[in-house]
């Protein structure tokens, strides 16, 4: 099989533009309501060890997600399963379990996992935008040993610390700082 590298540049856009359509300048973002504004219904209930589920029919998508997680969990969840709905044609239903394990490889990806790291790029793109955390004047300051900066954003944002440091260290990476 001929490794494929996730799709960075075009999934971030896809993510930019989503936020440009839907008009949002600021944190947290409305998850839900990109959700919808994509056609997809979100509904909520108790999916025992699944975080999500994606159903795709004629009538339209829907996200199933796990009520029973933490809530920005659930809107991490909603956003990865919006990425495979916009980047992943094909499957009528789609699980999901733990896809964060796909989180740490990152950079070995291949087939299945692949479509699990672009999702989790989507999620973090549209949940942790590169222009509203670039312009918030304590994602710039960078330091990423600062854990009460790390959580005042990562609340602000509505996403777990541990996602929002992952953001952060990508960004500082490619700042080459
Ligand atoms: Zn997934």
């Amino acid at each position: 099989m001929t490794p494929r590298r996730p799709r960075y540049t075009y999934i971030e856009k896809l993510a930019d533009r989503l936020l440009d359509e839907a008009g949002v300048t600021k944190a947290p973002v409305p998850v839900e309501r990109l959700a919808r504004l994509k056609g997809c219904r979100v509904v909520k209930s108790n999916l025992k060890e699944v975080s999500g589920i994606l159903f795709r029919s004629d009538e339209g998508a829907i996200i199933g997600v796990n009520d029973g997680h933490a809530p920005t969990r659930q809107r991490f969840t909603i956003a990865h399963e919006l990425g495979h709905l916009l980047l992943h044609a094909g499957q009528e239903v789609h699980y999901d379990k733990d896809y964060r394990v796909s989180l740490r490889t990152e950079e070995s990806s291949t087939g299945t996992n692949l479509e699990e790291v672009e999702a989790n790029f989507f999620a973090a793109s549209l949940l942790m935008p590169d222009r509203l955390l670039r312009s918030d004047p304590r994602a710039s300051q960078m330091d990423i040993e600062n854990e009460e900066i790390i959580l005042a954003l990562s609340r602000a944002y509505g996403v777990s610390a541990q996602a929002m440091t992952h953001r952060l260290l990508r960004m500082a990476r490619r700042s080459g700082l």
